[in-house]
């Protein structure tokens, strides 16, 4: 089951599932939440309602950790430690080319097989014989 964090204004966090962390964000964003809730799925924890800094997801709260232990996420999405350079893009290109490399590499040892290049042309004749024939022995049914 998913988890949402309620961040608190103590700093505290407390873990609810998700759907009832949604329930009560609605609630705050309507303004029908009451002052306080009781947290059933917290220890009955009673909690001010307006002591609520952040409703947060587990990613989101790893990425908060991350941030807190020094980390930083580049525009691709990707985490480096604070000396480390991004380098996810020249890594997503390198794998795009070695990828075509691959490719590259199976067509060539495709075209390098002379048996096969000789089984191919030999099918093709075949197929050529045999369109010549049909074709031979349909004009002749007209
Ligand atoms: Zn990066």
């Amino acid at each position: 089951m998913k988890k949402t964090c309620i961040l608190l204004r103590n700093s505290s966090e407390v873990w609810i599932p998700e759907e009832k962390a949604d329930q009560l964000a609605q609630a705050l964003l309507d303004g029908t939440a009451p002052r306080f809730v009781k947290l059933t799925d917290a220890g009955n924890r009673m909690i001010n309602t307006a002591d609520i800094v952040e409703f947060l997801s587990q990613e989101q709260m790893d990425d908060k950790a991350r941030i807190k232990n020094g980390e930083w996420q580049c525009d691709q999405g990707g985490w480096h430690s604070k000396k480390q350079k991004c380098d996810c893009a020249s890594m997503a290109m390198q794998k795009v080319r070695d990828r075509e490399d691959e490719e590259r590499k199976k067509e060539l040892s495709k075209e390098r097989t002379p048996a096969e290049q000789a089984r191919i042309n030999k099918r093709l004749n075949q197929m050529r014989e045999d369109l010549a024939k049909r074709l031979g022995w349909a004009s002749k049914k007209k």
